[in-house]
């Protein structure tokens, strides 16, 4: 008894003098501790990922994280990283904090780093804070008038922030032509564990002066230092886009269609998925309405929406050209090229995330399959959450283009792993990926090493042991305990 009270006292001062030393660099406004602040903080957009933190602070500049993450250093607490707090996989939310006398969880929201410098037009570059959204991002870049734009969107757009993009290696709705953010990063500002600096933002295009350091930091998840500032490459911006909701058969025929699509009109820049009963769902939650008519006619079991950007309207020729050649017909497809009819075929995808939601709380299970196993994945997915859990729903939609399928499965408590473990286990005997974009973060750890050989793993484990020596940031995130490397 004496111990407990010995710890819990040792922690109450710990945290004491660790929130005044922070309210000594950041003001009190932005160190909080009243549970009612932090709470917004502490659980993510889904509801299955929530836990504790003690404190939520919330630098401004590079010197304050620097001085933050020295405070945390000092007082032995963990520092979670969190930006738009968008991420899928529990990442950016800490876990509830231990037994144990260090292990305080701080919550770090780099939100207030919004440095948004001009657009540099010569090297087709932008530098921004990592606190900046991918609206406000995609915004400046707009009103630069220098023709250029950035090529990574996603639905979480309004909250997403550059940093959390560049953390989780966002990859999104453009990626079939111009890749993920791994493709966009020019040169970071990152502040590691320790509280030094490492700053490449100049920009010049080629440099190769050894390792790519900050280039770590993209998809480390908050486990490798804090993302200050991205310098970010930028595409030519393409003013004229045709969007087209195609029905399709299915999964097969839907990949077909869209190895046509990639071969014949390189101006393809989207190719989404998804099916008969997410439409449903989706037309009759957000009381949308399918210009293809009711989904539950059953004419079609697939869906692509496909959006193709080019320089004139040339574009639409060339798309409505290759459905033709393809053999879809006028009555499976429905087209939009001014912004609102684009808006409301868009709406039909983006809505999904939201539907399934609505049910409850979701099991996200974000896998990439190798495209010519993806139509004999979908049954078999579906089967496997059957056996798994018998009442489940599930709904899938993704990127076809990246053979990537969101498996959103609602039904099972948050903390039943059943159907996770079935479906990570079919992925992994088909050749796919457990993360296509989202990440590993608290969700995937115990299944890491299906897609992920032990020296891989091991290598992971060396370069966070060389980084953040102390395992102060994101403890419990990405990497496996010990005992899981088999
Ligand atoms: C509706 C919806 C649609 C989505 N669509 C897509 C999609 O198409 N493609 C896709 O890839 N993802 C998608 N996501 C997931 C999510 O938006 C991305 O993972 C995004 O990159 C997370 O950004 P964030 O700022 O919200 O990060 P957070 O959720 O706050 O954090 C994510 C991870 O990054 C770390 N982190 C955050 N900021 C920093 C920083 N500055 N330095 C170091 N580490 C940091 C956190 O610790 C955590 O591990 C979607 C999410 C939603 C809700």
């Amino acid at each position: 008894m004496l111990g407990v009270m010995t710890v819990r006292d040792d922690k109450i001062g710990q945290l004491s003098r660790l929130t005044a030393t922070l309210v000594g660099v950041l003001g009190r406004d932005h160190v909080l501790t009243d549970p009612d602040l932090t709470a917004s903080y502490t659980v993510d957009w889904t509801g299955r990922w929530r836990g504790q933190a003690a404190v939520v602070a919330r630098p401004a500049s590079t010197a304050e994280v620097v001085a933050v993450l020295q405070a945390c250093l000092a007082f032995q607490v963990a520092v979670v990283p969190q930006g738009g707090n968008t991420g899928l996989v529990g990442g950016g939310v800490p876990a509830d904090h231990g037994s144990g006398p260090d292990d305080l969880r701080l919550v770090m929201s780099l939100v207030r780093l919004g440095r948004l410098d001009p657009v540099d037009a010569a090297a087709a570059q932008v530098t921004v804070g990592a606190g900046v959204t991918l609206a406000a991002l995609q915004r400046h870049v707009a009103a630069s008038s220098t023709g250029l734009a950035f090529g990574v969107d996603l639905g979480a757009r309004d909250s997403a922030t550059v940093g959390g993009m560049v953390a989780t290696n966002a990859g999104g709705i453009h990626f079939v032509r111009h890749g993920g953010m791994r493709q966009q990063v020019a040169g970071l500002e990152v502040v590691l564990a320790d509280g030094q600096v490492i700053e490449r933002l100049r920009g010049p295009a080629k440099d190769n002066t050894g390792y790519d350091v900050p280039g770590l930091l993209v998809g480390s998840e908050g486990t490798l230092g804090i993302v200050t500032a991205a310098r970010l490459r930028l595409v030519a911006a393409l003013p004229f886009r045709v969007t087209a909701l195609i029905g399709v058969a299915g999964t097969a025929a839907a990949i077909e269609l869209v190895t046509a699509l990639r071969r014949h009109v390189p101006a393809l820049e989207a190719a989404e998925i998804f099916y008969q009963e997410g439409l449903e769902l989706v037309c009759r939650t957000a009381g949308l309405v399918s210009p293809l008519g009711s989904p539950l006619a059953g004419r079609w079991r697939a869906y692509l929406l496909v959006e193709c950007a080019g320089a004139d309207d040339t574009v639409t020729d060339q798309l409505a050209q290759c459905l033709a050649t393809a053999g879809v017909d006028d009555e499976a497809t429905a087209v939009a090229t001014t912004p609102k009819g684009r808006q409301n075929l868009w709406a039909i995808r983006e809505g999904h995330t939201e539907a399934v939601n609505r049910l409850g709380v979701p099991h996200k299970l974000d896998v990439s399959l190798p495209l010519g196993a993806l139509a004999s994945f979908v049954p078999a997915v579906h089967q496997a959450v059957a056996g798994a859990a018998s009442d489940a729903t599930v709904v899938l939609w993704g990127h076809a283009g990246d053979g990537n399928l969101h498996v959103n499965v609602v039904g099972p408590a948050p903390d039943d792993y059943t159907v996770d473990d079935a479906v990570y286990r079919l992925v992994a005997e088909m050749g796919g990926s457990i993360s296509a974009e989202h990440g590993i973060g608290r969700a995937k750890i115990p299944w890491l090493h299906l897609t992920r050989s032990g020296a891989d793993i091991g290598a992971m484990r060396a370069i966070k042991q060389a980084l953040d020596p102390t395992g102060r940031l994101n403890p419990g995130v990405l990497l496996p305990p010990e005992e899981l490397l088999g």
